[in-house]
């Protein structure tokens, strides 16, 4: 297996929700799954996002609880890998992290559901270690519109609007991944710091609402933010199994549309039913970059992509260090 040659960086996993299951665990290699702790040295992962979805449940407290209880099985799992994996806060932990040669963690909210219209809970799943947040998941709630509700015109709320101003307060990424194109526009214009799109492609090649238009990718770029780009293949190629040079078109694509600087990786690892041929899990990231580089990508441009654009963009929005919390 190709070892990936330049630190990747992975924007979306939805690994938290094997935590808990009795036929998976994380430190060891599974046979369900994307993402364990085997999987992510072999691909070469130094830093990996991951995301807390509860919005497919009910309203009512549900959100809160189960985002509380994901809150606390990634920190089990921070806590029985210490000696491999660091959870980072801030920039400090990502530089300790590194030196120590550990894999960064970082803590996002896919959905605001969990807040539950509270913008004091924000506060809390800040202290508790979010630092992404995406104001919707294809639903509409107290922040905006998903991209379910686009036919309906809907944006940001006032509320999600002063929840973007506290994020980059306090030092959370904006994520633009699945939220309506109007919220999408809305949120570019009065973010303070650059956004991420954790998971997503580009539609001019796959026409699926959850990708993003040109001109989307463009204002992304103008504000200084990245796309991370997904393996799921109704995003890369519209069928339920995709190739790796379709993949690699759209790593391509964002980079003419956007420049390589806006570029990276989101793989949706363990939220997908099926991978793109090939990339079957997180320890493939050595051939993915081996296929972008016989495309044309060059050292620079491969390190850019595979983890130094997000770093950057972690450099911008993070804290420095010690922010308060405890
Ligand atoms: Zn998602």
């Amino acid at each position: 297996m190709a070892k990936a040659t330049f630190p990747i960086t992975d924007c979306h996993c939805d690994t938290i929700l094997l935590l808990d299951r009795a036929d998976y665990r994380f430190m060891r290699l599974n046979s369900t799954g994307h993402i364990d702790l085997p999987r992510l040295r072999a691909g070469g992962v130094t830093l990996q996002f991951f995301a807390i979805c509860t919005a497919l449940g009910k309203p009512g407290g549900y959100y809160l609880k189960q985002g509380l209880e994901y809150v606390n099985r990634y920190d089990y799992c921070l806590l029985e890998n210490r000696d491999a994996l660091a959870g980072i806060k801030t920039l400090a932990d990502l530089a300790d992290a590194e030196k120590e040669g550990k894999i960064a963690c970082l803590l996002a909210l896919e959905g605001a559901e969990p807040l539950e219209g509270s913008l004091e809970l924000l506060d809390i799943f800040f202290r508790l270690g979010v630092r992404c947040l995406s104001p919707t998941w294809n639903n509409r709630n107290w922040f905006a519109d998903g991209i379910n509700e686009a036919a309906a015109g809907g944006g940001l709320t006032v509320m999600g609007r002063k929840a973007i101003q506290i994020m980059a307060e306090k030092g959370i990424i904006l994520d633009l991944a699945h939220i309506s194109p109007r919220g999408y526009f809305e949120a570019l214009e009065i973010a303070p710091c650059p956004p991420l799109v954790s998971h997503t492609n580009a539609r001019r090649l796959c026409d699926h609402p959850r990708n993003l238009t040109d001109e989307q990718i463009r204002a992304l770029a103008e504000k200084g933010g990245a796309v991370g780009i997904s393996f799921y293949p109704p995003f890369v190629s519209g069928q339920e199994t995709a190739r790796l040079d379709q993949l690699v078109d759209h790593f391509i694509h964002v980079a003419a549309v956007a420049g390589v600087e806006h570029v990276a990786i989101g793989s949706d690892f363990d939220g997908i039913q099926s991978t793109v041929d090939g990339i079957n899990d997180a320890s493939c990231y050595g051939i993915l970059q081996e296929a972008l580089a016989e495309r044309g990508f060059n050292e620079t441009e491969l390190e850019l992509v595979s983890g130094g654009n997000v770093k950057r963009l972690l450099r911008l929005n993070l804290p420095e260090s010690d922010c308060g919390d405890a």
